[in-house]
């Protein structure tokens, strides 16, 4: 496998860019492996990664029904944050947040991670006070947020109209200067490319049908598109359709499906220069690297798992944006997509054993994963290979729903990616 340098990439051009190895195999599964992960997201290959860098675990398959990071991974936002309210999200985010910084480095791959900042604005009395509490309980965590008035808003962000003529005027927002976005394909790319270079199996437009056990009840292996493949362990990672799956181990989770929708507009020059969210209008806004507006809101109010959405969800998400940025009232909109999201009753993740020996759970990211992705595949692959949880994801069990000890971000956050 290349290593990319400047050298190679000058080598590379000289000779019209012919000559780069591939950059993982196509390969037809083992009999057998020691572990196998269902899904072929950021989530699901960066466990791979992770269990074969730090636990020495290599005979792994990552398994997809389509092409690896084409579910969610390559479907959203980009947000990357960890302003979150309550202390198990803040170090669980704010661990992701700090494998960010380096992850180009660590996979040798231009994740494109860019901490442009996330700014979160208040329209009315109740969301100053609610962010102010952010403010104040993320700096307990050592989680960089602070305020800002509308002033400084306008100054971080030039497009915002801070007019107070406006429906929704801007009374100041909250700063996360280390948040940002990253490019998400490449994530997908770059944790792929490790964990093959290190001899993970990735097993692409192979869906897993069925999860099998033992008379003892505990796994087997995966029933699959490809025939019967024995595992030592099995972890799914598989977004929306994670309860899908589990339910073929005859385990039930508390996860409903939504569709949630994206769009982004024609390109323009750079022009935003952050990240943009309001829960009062209910949107977020910021643009990409190729100049296009990138726009999106909440789920739509249906489970679902068409991968389109309705048409009125965009129509109020655009009329929002064009509230607080009357500028971009005549930008034209290029595509719009969806995604199926996997939503659990208190907003939060579930990253955990489950009651089926050898099976492993990481879902629940509902319409936020994208951002924790290095943070719960990197504790996830600990769980996988210690049959234990890492302290970070150690809240984050199934149990909580038993016991009653939520972690209920659906209360503290209107727009939660
Ligand atoms: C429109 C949209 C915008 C979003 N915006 C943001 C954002 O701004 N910030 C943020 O943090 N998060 C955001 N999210 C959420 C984020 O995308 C997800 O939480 C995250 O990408 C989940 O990653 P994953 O690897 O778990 O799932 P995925 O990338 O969906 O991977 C799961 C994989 O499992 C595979 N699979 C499913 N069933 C099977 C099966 N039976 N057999 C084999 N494979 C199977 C799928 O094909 C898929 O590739 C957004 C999501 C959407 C849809």
């Amino acid at each position: 496998m290349t290593h990319f340098s400047a050298l190679s990439l000058v080598k590379n051009a000289l000779s019209g860019h012919k000559n780069w190895t591939e950059q993982w195999p196509e390969v037809e599964p083992k009999a057998e492996y020691d572990v196998i992960i269902v899904g072929a997201g950021g989530h699901g290959l960066g466990a791979a990664h992770y269990l074969a860098k730090e636990h020495g675990i290599t005979n792994i398959a990552v398994i997809d029904k389509g092409w690896l990071g084409g579910g969610n991974t390559g479907r959203n936002t980009t947000i990357i944050r960890s302003n979150y309210l309550y202390d198990e999200s803040a170090r669980l985010y704010d661990h992701a947040v700090d494998l960010w910084q380096d992850l180009s480095q660590d996979l040798n791959y231009n994740v494109m991670y860019s901490n442009r900042g996330v700014l979160m604005l208040a329209h009315n009395v109740h969301d100053v006070q609610s962010f102010k509490r952010h403010v104040h309980a993320n700096r307990l965590n050592g989680v960089d947020n602070r305020w800002l008035t509308k002033e400084e808003c306008k100054d971080y962000c030039p497009p915002l109209s801070i007019s107070p003529d406006a429906r929704y005027p801007v009374l100041g927002g909250a700063l996360q200067k280390r948040a940002g976005t990253a490019r998400h394909d490449a994530v997908a790319w770059g944790y792929a490319r490790s964990a093959a270079a290190r001899g993970v199996d990735i097993i692409q437009n192979c869906a897993v049908t069925a999860i099998r056990r033992h008379p003892d009840g505990s796994v087997a292996g995966v029933e699959t598109a490809k025939g019967f493949i024995k595992a030592k362990k099995v972890a799914v990672s598989a977004a929306g359709h994670t309860s899908v799956v589990m339910q073929t181990a005859d385990v039930r989770l508390p996860l409903e499906s939504y569709p949630l929708q994206a769009l982004v507009s024609e390109p323009v020059k750079p022009v935003f220069p952050c990240v943009v969210m309001s829960n009062a209008v209910h949107a977020y806004i910021s643009q990409s690297d190729k100049g296009e507006l990138v726009i999106g809101s909440g789920t739509d109010q249906y489970t679902s798992y068409s991968q389109r959405g309705g048409l009125p969800l965009i129509e109020h998400t655009v009329a929002a944006i064009c509230e607080i940025f009357p500028m971009f009232n005549r930008m034209r909109m290029l595509r719009k997509w969806g995604g199926i999201v996997d939503v659990t009753p208190d907003r939060s993740a579930i990253i955990s054993k489950t009651p089926v020996e050898g099976l492993y759970v990481n879902c629940g990211w509902g319409t936020g994963g994208f951002k924790a992705t290095p943070g719960a595949a990197h504790t996830f692959a600990w769980t996988i290979a210690k049959n234990a949880p890492h302290p970070i994801n150690a809240p984050f069990t199934l149990e909580r729903f038993r016991t009653g000890r939520l972690i209920d971000e659906a209360a503290a956050a209107a727009v939660a990616h």
